[in-house]
């Protein structure tokens, strides 16, 4: 056993050699985050060129997306007065996530970015804000605020702004996977700072992921079994700032302004990386009854870790508590 990053930890990523292949692992940094690959493939050099291509779409998407780089399209929308112009892949993400956003009752919107803003999650320096520039901001959140136009996107006022950091890491794994399979691997991790894709199987057996416990970086509240899946966890320990004694963490409520207050972690499998990342984000901010019935609305399966540390998780969660 051996831990990976923030959110999430591995087990059994060597395999011993089945049928000749081997595992090999990578770590390249994107999207704020180290990223590992653990790929099977029959010789080191062919892991590190799917490695190497499947990073350098990793590379592009966080380009495409980032809104803090100012040569990409979301920091372009962001900037706008009111008509964007974008490139079909990001129009189509775009109306995607609006679709999640209804899925989810707005728990999940990109449009949350004024008020991560206020907080200084947007860069900037950490501050509590007040309750009347918080009603302010909200007055700009809603993905009623932007309108799907021909060759991109119109906005209802140029201060309708858009924050990737609930999804786009999900749907660069995503891609990057995409790459891999591309270059003919079919057994594989993608693992973005712990949200993660299993491509295939591990030596014919599901992989195994233990999902942290949120007080204890080393320690695994449960085990999760997937192949050809996805996991993503959102969680309160990540990135936060403390003022006065009370934790402010970087995920939002959009109807309250306020950091989500039900939950430790919220985790998501997902068929895809994307969605396991959105929905984890929007699991987060709808607490332990709705987000599981949302989740399990949605075919997904979830598992929660409330502040009182009760863990719960829909009917079909595909693994098992420690
Ligand atoms: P992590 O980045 O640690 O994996 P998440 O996937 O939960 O965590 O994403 C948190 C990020 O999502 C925030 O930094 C912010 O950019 C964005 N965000 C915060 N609240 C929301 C929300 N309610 N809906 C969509 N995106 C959100
Ligand atoms: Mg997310």
């Amino acid at each position: 056993m051996r831990s990976v990053h923030h959110s999430v930890l591995l087990f059994s990523l060597v395999l011993p050699s089945c049928g000749g292949v081997e595992h090999y692992t990578f770590t390249r940094f994107a999207m704020d985050t180290a990223v590992e690959y653990t790929v099977a493939a029959p010789s080191h050099s062919k892991a590190l060129a799917a490695t190497d291509a499947a990073h350098a779409e990793m590379e592009r998407v966080e380009k495409l997306l980032w809104e803090g780089n100012p040569a990409s399209e979301i920091y372009g929308l962001n900037q706008a007065v009111s008509a964007a112009e974008l490139s079909p892949e990001t129009r189509e993400l775009l109306d995607r996530w609006m679709t999640y956003s209804m899925r989810t009752g707005g728990a999940f919107d990109v449009t949350v970015k004024p008020i991560l803003d206020l907080y200084g999650f947007g860069g900037g320096t950490h501050r509590v804000p007040g309750g009347a520039e918080i009603r302010l901001a909200l007055a700009h959140v809603g993905i009623a605020g932007l309108r799907p136009a021909a060759g991109g996107v119109t906005k209802a006022e140029a201060s309708i702004q858009v924050a990737v950091g609930g999804v786009a890491k999900g749907y660069a794994i995503d891609r990057a996977v995409q790459v891999l399979r591309e270059h003919g691997i079919e057994s594989a991790i993608v693992n973005a700072g712990g949200d993660l894709y299993c491509l295939g199987t591990n030596a014919e057996r599901p992989w195994l992921v233990g999902i942290r416990d949120p007080d204890d970086p080393d320690g695994v509240i449960a085990i999760v079994e997937v192949s050809d899946a996805a996991v993503a966890t959102s969680g309160d320990y990540e990135r936060f700032f403390e003022s006065e004694g009370v934790r402010y963490h970087h995920i939002i409520n959009p109807r309250t302004g306020l950091p989500a207050r039900h939950l430790r972690s919220a985790t998501v499998v997902a068929p895809t990386a994307e969605e396991a990342d959105a929905f984890a984000t929007a699991v987060f901010v709808l607490g332990a009854d709705r987000g599981l019935d949302t989740a399990d609305r949605e075919r997904l399966h979830a598992l929660v870790v409330d502040t009182a540390g009760v863990i719960s998780a829909t009917p079909s969660f595909p693994g098992h508590l420690e």
